[in-house]
């Protein structure tokens, strides 16, 4: 009677234990755990370049971020080029 006991206290155990386990997959979707913070990391890196603003070529009316604008007084230009030529 003892050795049920203690069988059953183990398969509780391993329960416990599985339930642990489970949950963030689970909660993450039937794909898995790695897919989903691979996700979360695109999200990540798609809030940053949404985030970063767009500006508009006084010249082409080509929309880049503003990082990578040349700006020539107030306006900004998509190349050296575009700013030379205005
Ligand atoms: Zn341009």
């Amino acid at each position: 009677m003892r050795i049920l006991f203690w069988l059953g206290l183990l398969v509780l155990i391993i329960l416990a234990l599985k339930k642990k386990m489970q949950p963030p997959r689970a909660g993450s979707g039937s794909s898995g755990y790695p897919g989903n913070s691979a996700d979360s990391e695109n999200a990540g890196s798609r809030n940053t370049e949404s985030a970063e603003t767009m500006v508009c070529c006084a010249h082409c009316q080509i929309y880049l971020p503003a990082s990578e604008a040349v700006q020539r007084g107030e306006q900004v230009y998509c190349s050296k080029e575009h700013a030379d030529l205005a």
